[in-house]
Order: C-alpha cells, then sequence, then structure tokens
C-alpha cells in the first residue's frame, strides 16, 4: 500500500478564502501538457482521477484529494497555456501566488517538467518564486520514456547541474507510461510528510 493508494477527489478551489483547512499538503504543478496529470493518475494507480482537473472550467483552479490520515494531495493549475484570456491569466497568477507563499500547510511542491523541454522560462519563475518559502521542491523529468537511457542521465545531471545552488531542490526521472521513478516520488512525499 502506498501514499497515494487511497486518494480520492476532495474538493475545487477557486478563490483563497474557500481553500479547506488542511494539516499537510503537497502540491503538483508543471506546465500545461508536461505530464502532471497523467504522473498524478499513475502514482495513485486510477486511470481518471486528475480528469476532474481537466473539466473544462476546472482547469484554473485547485483541486484536493484526499490521502487519508490528514493528508492532501493538490492539482494546480498548469501554467503556460498560450491561449489563455489575460483576466483569466490574472486571476491564476493570483490565485496560484497567494497559495503558494501563505499556505502553511504545504509542505513539498512536486514540478513536473517534460525531460526533453526541462527548466523553461516559467518553470525557473516558479522555482524563484516558490524558493522565497524555504520550502522543498521535488523535480520529476516525465516522460523519460521518450529518450534513451543515454539521453535520460544526460538531461538528469545537466538539470542537477544547473540547479547546484539550490539545495531545497531534488530531481528524478519519471515516466508514466512504463510506471518508472514511481517508488522514488513515493519515498520523497513520505519523507516529508514524516518530517
Ligand atoms: P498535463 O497537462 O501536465 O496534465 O499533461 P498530461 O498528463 O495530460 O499529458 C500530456 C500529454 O503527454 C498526453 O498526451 C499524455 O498522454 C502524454 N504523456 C504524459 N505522461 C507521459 C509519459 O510518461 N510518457 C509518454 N510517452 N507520454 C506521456
Amino acid at each position: 500500500m502506498t501514499i497515494f493508494q487511497n486518494a480520492r477527489f476532495f474538493t475545487t478551489v477557486n478563490h483563497l478564502k474557500d481553500l479547506p483547512p488542511t494539516r499537510a499538503e503537497i502540491a503538483f504543478v508543471g506546465r500545461s501538457n508536461a505530464g502532471k496529470s497523467s504522473a498524478i493518475n499513475t502514482l495513485c494507480n486510477r486511470t481518471r482521477l486528475a480528469f476532474v482537473s481537466k473539466t473544462p472550467g476546472r482547469t484554473q483552479h485547485i483541486n484536493f484529494f484526499d490521502l487519508g490520515q490528514e493528508r492532501y494531495l493538490v492539482d494546480l493549475p498548469g501554467y503556460g497555456y498560450a491561449e489563455v484570456p489575460e483576466a483569466v491569466r490574472a486571476h491564476w497568477v493570483e490565485l496560484l501566488g497567494q497559495y503558494l507563499q501563505s499556505r502553511t500547510s504545504l509542505i513539498g511542491l512536486l514540478l513536473i517538467m517534460d525531460s526533453r523541454r526541462p527548466l523553461r522560462d516559467l518553470d525557473w519563475k516558479m522555482i524563484e518564486f516558490f524558493r522565497e518559502t524555504k520550502r522543498p521542491v521535488h523535480i520529476l523529468l516525465s516522460k523519460a520514456d521518450k529518450l534513451s537511457r543515454q539521453e535520460q542521465q544526460k538531461v538528469l545531471a545537466s538539470v542537477k547541474k544547473e540547479l547546484h545552488d539550490y539545495p531545497q531542490i531534488s530531481i528524478q526521472l519519471f515516466s508514466s507510461s512504463k510506471k518508472t521513478g514511481t517508488a522514488e516520488v513515493e519515498q520523497q512525499v513520505q519523507d516529508w510528510f514524516a518530517a
């Protein structure tokens, strides 16, 4: 039984005042299309758990999943959509920014980046922005199955090198298709919840 195994949809939030009180939560964030929903579904061993977060109208919202034992998984809206109306984008930046900076029960951030195009501008912005909270970030270099073994090791080493000055950030390879890297994520999340 893994920490994600009993995940259940809990609630959708569109305004900070509606955030549920929780004791401990971890959040998933990443560029749209980076593989965040797939990662959540793979880790929770479900096919459509994160589907709810993709329902039109909910994509810009914060979705909570109950992991049991007063622990929560939070699915944050993907960033980098090309065609988002300015008003929606502004609301998103406000909601996400305030959530990340003020949420005291947030114990760690899982940042999903496509292993073929890691550390893009908005990823750096996210990293720099969240750095101020001094909380840990664990990066999943997703869709690793699209790379050869050699390319995987190369990208892992190069991202580690680029983030050398960020001791609160850890990095791993991940593939939802091949289910590789799941144990490593689980261990990281267990450690955060146990700390
Ligand atoms: P999100 O927008 O970040 O939630 O991304 P999705 O999880 O919806 O994935 C975006 C696209 O990438 C979809 O077409 C997925 O099928 C594909 N994808 C996600 N994870 C993987 C993976 O591990 N391997 C491969 N080959 N494709 C993936």
